[in-house]
């Protein structure tokens, strides 16, 4: 038996600082320096001129879907160009001329590469073929893609129990692609079918299937402009779904109102300056916030708790505030909620939100009145031990208003990756789904396993016990979107094979196990033999996209077609399902996909154009799957935080020049930072209090369980925060987050408030 060769790999890479620039944050977001900064960014990696006719095309009917968050398309994109600023910075990273070829791997050992940053590792391009990592190597080698498909069928074939193998999804996989990895995964006999949404959104999933029966938001795009009233809870639109600011200002032209819960004061939400409009580029733009609750972290369930209670009392006078028809008619739990608020001291509340009764009342004077809400958010509600149920607290409110099933309002939990929501509603899922597995044995003949599935947190966790011994990752940078990053890496290092399907260069590709691989994959602009595969927005509309660029190399496959020669190689002749045909024939893996899942009848044609919303009853206000056929109100505790003097709560957060854990460049210009990445921002009392000077190095340490984990080297900045809260960017904080620190019943990891002590070095 081989002896384990241990690589020396760095995990954190070189955490030395670079050249710090901070300015006072920005009022506004977007305008002439979005069109500058994307410029400047395009013109780096991939030529103006190309860029330029390769952005024409993006999000366009006949063109390819951006690669960046889940933001729906207006029916009618713009002829003027239909992206934003980070829209772009994923284009510059996806069509860079740099490339990561058999030369660069000669040159550079992953011991070596693993102490650079995750920005230079990013940089260093598309991978041009298959390469692999040996046993007691520090180099990838070429190899070839037939010898590689039989490397993993053969790991796979040396497995004892198909639940040794864990087959993880990124959210940009295509709908065909990750359907035919799901199908793999369960032929093989596992439902171990983590998914990055599990670190995510999975905590408005189990939300929102147990309050409306759907895990998915409700409204469509134009319900914003139909919307009295817009709620951002938890949310930084202007650099994660920018986009999204071209329906505020929508919203607020409409005479709407915008009210924004958040501990810090993002200028995406304050002011937005639309780069497709003379106001945008001469003037001042459109004011978007009008009511700013700045609420500590994880405090929202107190303030909304607080707002309902401040409702309730009106609704006492004049039985007019809440929607009694709808409620009536429609929910379950009304009694129960108001009993439940009535418990609440409102000084109690007050001090726990942090936020100021007259704000509060400025809120209630608003929604008191409106009730077409909607109420939108992402990380900073889900990723809490009680993500779940800050969630239902946000439907609490919506069913009290009856702002579920009408035009102008409903949920809208903005999605991060392009196509996240699409992966789930083909079938990645760890969960198992009896009418699902039955569908799959008759189209396909065989039986589909029933044991429940890894997510990604109990995934790392069967890695790092060597329960799992093969990973393989469609998509992502496992280790640096993961929690507790060293945990993390030893358990993908203690694996006997490791499989990553990628088109860049990432630190997953470092903390490799005994034998690696890496399968480069073509990129979204790019050309796939004329075929076009789907992928599905955050308001749940399918449609296709499309790539039109020369691929990166010539040796490169699309998705579809690693998943499918991995099977073959693995299954031979020996299976019901033709692999052969899926490799390339997606119009017959889009028929399958209709004949096993509601909703995607005459899936090919309709996907097409503008593309079709799959089914929604929360949208038509359907509630007939739940209990009594009624939307279900929440009884929500208090979030758990008591902190120490000496303790705060840290919310790991993206820069604006980020996407997930691509690092596009080293500046957050919203926030005044310029050239660093290792900064942690605080609250200048606290600083006065703990005698911290601006820039002053320090590290953050967090400790849980006796277990000590700590994230070295920041510079504290001065900032508009709450006291005892702090932020600063992941992945470089990931690793104080411990693996077993995640949400209740959805198991997402706890990102947004972990306990750390800030220590002077
Ligand atoms: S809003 Fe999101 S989907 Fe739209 S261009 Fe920007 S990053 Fe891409």
């Amino acid at each position: 038996m081989q002896k384990e060769q241990k690589r020396n790999i760095s995990v954190t890479g070189d955490i030395s600082f670079s050249n710090i620039e901070v300015t006072q944050p920005k009022e506004y977001a977007a305008g002439m320096p979005a069109i500058k900064v994307a410029l400047e960014h395009v013109s780096k990696e991939s030529g103006l001129f190309r860029s330029i006719k390769t952005l024409s095309r993006m999000n366009q009917k006949e063109g390819f879907d951006c690669p960046g968050c889940a933001w729906p398309d207006p029916v009618k994109p713009s002829k003027l160009g239909e992206y934003c600023e980070n829209g772009v910075k994923a284009i510059a990273e996806e069509t860079t001329f740099e490339r990561v070829d058999r030369d660069f791997f000669k040159k550079y050992s992953v011991e070596e590469i693993s102490n650079w940053t995750d920005y230079e590792i990013g940089k260093s391009g598309r991978i041009t073929e298959p390469f692999i990592l040996k046993p007691g190597s520090v180099h990838y080698e070429p190899i070839s893609w037939e010898e590689a498909f039989t490397a993993v069928a053969d790991h796979l074939k040396s497995l004892n129990d198909p639940n040794e193998a864990v087959f993880y999804t990124s959210g940009r996989s295509s709908n065909e692609a990750a359907f035919l990895y799901g199908l793999f995964a369960r032929a093989f006999g596992t439902n171990n079918m983590p998914d990055c949404s599990n670190m995510c959104h999975e905590s408005s999933g189990v939300a929102l299937s147990e309050t409306l029966g759907i895990g998915k938001g409700s409204v469509v795009l134009e319900d914003f402009e139909e919307a009295d009233v817009v709620m951002v809870i938890g949310q930084n639109p202007g650099t994660n779904h920018p986009r999204m600011l071209s329906a505020l200002q929508k919203c607020k032209e409409n005479g709407g109102k915008i009210i924004t819960v958040n501990p810090l004061s993002e200028s995406g939400l304050n002011r937005f300056k639309n780069p497709q409009q003379i106001s945008g580029i001469m003037g001042k733009g459109t004011a978007l916030t009008d009511i700013f609750l700045q609420v500590k972290i994880n405090q929202d369930v107190p303030l909304l708790k607080l707002i309902m209670k401040r409702l309730a009392q009106r609704d006492n006078k004049d039985n007019k505030v809440f929607d009694h028809d709808f409620i009536a008619s429609k929910t379950q739990g009304f009694g129960e909620l108001l009993a439940y608020l009535e418990r609440y001291e409102e000084l109690e509340l007050l001090q726990l939100c942090g936020v100021a009764s007259e704000k509060i009342d400025e809120a209630v004077e608003v929604l008191a009145k409106k009730s077409k809400i909607i109420i939108c958010w992402a990380m900073g509600l889900t990723q809490h031990k009680n993500g779940v149920e800050n969630i239902k607290e946000c439907v609490n409110l919506l069913l009290l208003k009856g702002s579920i099933g009408k035009k102008g309002a409903g949920t809208c939990p903005v999605r991060g990756h392009s196509n996240v929501q699409g992966d789930r509603s083909v079938g990645i899922v760890h969960h198992v789904s009896e009418p699902f597995n039955q569908a799959l044995k008759k189209e396909f003949n065989f039986d589909p396993p029933t044991a429940e599935g890894l997510d990604t947190v109990h995934a790392i966790q069967a890695m790092h016990s060597k329960k799992a011994k093969v990973f393989v990752a469609l998509g992502g940078n496992f280790v640096s979107a993961a929690s507790d990053t060293e945990y993390t890496a030893e358990a993908l290092q203690r694996c006997e094979l490791t499989v990553s399907v990628s088109t860049k260069l990432n630190r997953t590709h470092l903390t490799a196990g005994k034998t690696s691989l890496i399968l480069p994959t073509l990129g979204r602009t790019e050309q796939d033999g004329g075929r076009f595969v789907t992928v599905e927005n955050s308001m749940g509309k399918v449609h296709q996209s499309k790539g039109k660029l020369k691929p990166a190399s010539e040796h490169l496959k699309s998705e579809p077609e690693i998943v499918a020669r991995i099977a073959n190689a693995y299954f031979g002749n020996d299976t019901t399902i033709d692999w052969e045909r899926y490799s390339t024939d997606y119009d017959a893996v889009r028929e399958k996909i209709t004949a096993v899942l509601t909703g995607f009848e005459d899936y090919s044609k309709r996907s097409k154009g503008a593309g079709f919303y799959l089914p929604n009853n929360a949208r038509q206000g359907d509630f007939s799957k739940l209990p009594g056929g009624r939307a279900q109100f929440s009884i929500c505790g208090l979030p758990a935080h008591s902190l120490e003097q000496d303790e705060f709560l840290l919310m790991t957060v993206r820069s604006h020049d980020q996407f997930n854990t691509t690092i596009y460049g080293l500046d957050d210009r919203y926030r005044g930072i310029y050239g660093e990445r290792r900064v942690v921002f605080m609250n200048g009392d606290d600083m006065a209090q703990h005698g911290l000077e601006p820039l002053q190095i320090v590290n953050l340490v967090s400790q849980y369980n006796e277990v000590v984990r700590r994230a070295e080297n920041f510079k504290v900045i001065p900032y508009n925060i709450p006291s005892q809260n702090l932020c600063a960017y992941f992945p470089e904080t990931n690793v104080l987050v411990p693996i077993d620190l995640y949400a209740d019943k959805s198991q997402t990891p706890v990102s947004k408030s972990i306990v750390v002590k800030v220590e002077k070095p």
